[in-house]
């Protein structure tokens, strides 16, 4: 039994990636696959409506919403939103709460006029927060409002809405979409790439309320242009059609598991267990504040950083794989996605407990 704790792409339900082995060689009876086959055929323009109509029903996203399927991943979209939403001499605000929301600030700086950081990180004696809503400097005319609410790399997450904000507020959910329940209509656009909780790299949903794109804007790529992928049911140009297909049985997936409201629960209960056991260890730490701990990404450090390389060797022995923290951060990273059962953290701690006995 394998455990795959990867940030990205990462683990898929067993069962998806199962019905899409039986059907790759034919789909739906055609004799052929999915990925042979016109996105204008009616069978796949089927399929592709259904996967929308699913994560519409997932996520409760309101009719004055489109839901887009695109190319370029998370990334795409760090430079799809400014081109979409704000002018070039715009102010836009951003929230820094960590590396992806640093490479989102980066991008949007080439087609704005300002990008006004509000805040970000703050160290406590409990550890790494973000800064109180209080502390933020937001400006009075930000054409939106920009944040990660869960920062996969530095496994830090801002749990509550900042409700505070009245820009339009857009949040990058590539990594906590789709992992509890969530109300649509308090933000302008959400988006996120495909490979942490839905489906193939290089894609990506972006949820878009309608009314933001009949404001001004800058000139914007076709194939970036909301509006124009809305007019056209995101086919402008050919779609990533297998990408879509998946992410299509990955929505059915979890209507059949009971919907984000269950994963909700199963996803707390899986990182409750997995911080109270590190809390409770003295051979291991995780130093974010704890009303600021990321329910996907849990990164923790072996006290004795010699012991790393061993932890990991005998983690892939046991079947535990991708448990090795990003390059920027070193330790070590837990990813705890929709996909990964209960079980698999059970079977992760069990190992955590049982290699600090011997090494401790
Ligand atoms: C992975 C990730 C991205 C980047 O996604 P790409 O598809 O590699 O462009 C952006 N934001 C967050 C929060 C991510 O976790």
């Amino acid at each position: 039994m394998i455990y795959n704790f990867s940030a990205g792409p990462a683990m898929l339900p067993a069962a998806v990636l199962k019905r899409a082995q039986e059907e790759l060689l034919d789909w739906q009876g055609l004799g052929i696959s999915v990925m042979e086959i016109s996105h204008r055929d009616p069978a796949y323009v089927r399929m592709a409506r259904q996967a929308e109509q699913d994560l519409r029903e997932l996520m409760s996203v309101p009719d004055d919403y489109h839901v887009l399927f695109l190319h370029g991943g998370g990334r795409g979209q760090f430079a799809a939103v400014p081109q979409n939403i704000a002018t070039s001499s715009a102010t836009v605000d951003y929230l820094d709460s960590g590396i992806w929301s640093g490479y989102a600030i980066r991008e949007a700086e080439k087609f704005v006029g300002r990008v006004n950081v509000v805040g970000g990180r703050v160290q406590t004696e409990q550890g790494t927060a973000i800064a109180p809503f209080e502390q933020w400097q937001l400006s009075d005319d930000a054409a939106y409002f920009h944040y990660c609410p869960n920062e996969t790399v530095d496994g830090i997450a801002l749990h509550q809405l900042p409700t505070q904000v009245t820009a339009p507020i857009v949040a990058d959910m590539s990594s906590n979409i789709l992992s509890e329940p969530l109300d649509v209509s308090r933000f302008g656009v959400i988006y996120a790439g495909a490979q942490k909780n839905i489906g193939p790299s290089g894609f990506a949903i972006a949820i878009v309320k309608q009314s933001l794109l009949t404001q001004p804007q800058q000139q914007v790529s076709t194939i970036m242009d909301y509006a124009a992928q809305a007019a056209d049911g995101s086919m402008y140009n050919t779609p990533n059609t297998f990408a879509w297909y998946l992410s299509g049985l990955v929505f059915q997936w979890l209507k059949e598991q009971g919907g984000v409201a269950e994963m909700g629960r199963i996803n707390a209960a899986k990182a409750a267990l997995l911080y109270d056991f590190i809390d409770k260890s003295e051979f291991y730490q995780n130093r974010i504040h704890p009303d600021f701990r990321s329910r996907m990404n849990v990164p923790f450090q072996l006290i004795n950083e010699q012991l790393d390389a061993e932890f990991l060797r005998q983690a892939e022995q046991q079947g535990l794989m991708g448990l090795k923290g990003h390059r920027f951060v070193g330790g070590m990273r837990a990813s705890i996605y929709n996909a990964m059962p209960l079980a698999g953290v059970q079977t992760l701690v069990e190992f955590m407990q049982h290699f600090a006995e011997k090494n401790g």
